[in-house]
């Protein structure tokens, strides 16, 4: 018998029999954990309301070792909210759509369960709190949290130096697979040929400068939202499948 405690936002509430729930979450010391929330079902549990997707929470849970809980997974006993940044982004559809393909990238790079991922959790905590606050526009939240998710997963890419031989930028020609821009004389067949003005944004969104991502022109967002999604989908095997539903 254990009893351990960590903090976590909530990816996913499954329904597991009547009333329990299997929930996901991404903790700052546990990285993936699954654990199942007896009850929460009922009309007047608190303690459901609690464990939707996007809150932030302080989780106790308890498991047994090797006898058979819930189908061997931990049970949540307690629960408390440190924010519960669901209630502002559920009920806007931006802000739902790009933070549930927030969501489900976080669980894609920590996939293995109980291997922590502290700065991919730290990352979606900022990313949540800064979408669930409304400051900037949420598709902009989203790809900047994209493209810090893959720098904090080894995938970090190159908006203004030469990716391949690191000649100073500006440099115009993007490839996937170099993982950035190139100069000339690395150019590859293949290379899309952004906007100079989509790269400043890129790479104002990778650094956290928003005062340039906000300013820029809505369509250089939306070249800049195609050429994240198309290099978050190289990495991962298979595309994010929130993703097609937000709006740009
Ligand atoms: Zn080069």
């Amino acid at each position: 018998m254990s009893l351990f405690r960590d903090d976590g936002v909530v990816l996913r509430a499954q329904k597991l029999g009547e009333a329990d729930r299997i929930i996901t979450l991404l903790t700052r010391q546990h990285g993936k954990v699954r654990a199942v929330a007896r009850g929460v079902r009922k009309t007047k549990s608190k303690f459901g309301a609690r464990l939707e997707p996007f809150s932030h929470v302080d989780v106790q849970f308890f498991s047994r070792g090797s006898e058979l809980v819930g189908r061997g997974l931990p049970l949540c006993t307690q629960v408390e909210t440190i924010a519960p940044y669901g209630g502002s982004i559920v009920t806007d559809y931006g802000r739902y759509t790009a933070g549930t393909a927030m969501l489900e990238t976080a669980e894609r790079f920590a996939e293995n369960e109980g291997e922590p991922a502290v700065q991919q959790y730290l990352l979606l905590v900022g990313g949540l709190r800064t979408l669930a606050a409304g400051l900037h526009e949420s598709h902009l939240v989203m790809d900047a949290f994209l493209l810090r998710s893959l720098a904090v997963n080894g995938y970090g890419a190159s908006f203004t130096d030469c990716a391949k031989c690191g000649l100073e930028g500006p440099n115009r020609f993007f490839s996937l697979p170099a993982g950035g821009v190139l100069c000339p004389d690395c150019r590859v067949p293949g290379c899309a040929v952004p906007s100079p003005e989509t790269l400043v944004l890129l790479g104002a969104l990778l650094s956290g400068d928003w005062q340039t991502a906000d300013a820029c022109e809505p369509r250089y967002w939306r070249e800049g939202s195609g050429l994240v999604a198309a290099y978050l989908q190289w990495h991962l095997e298979r595309g994010i499948r929130s993703m097609r539903y937000v709006e740009k």
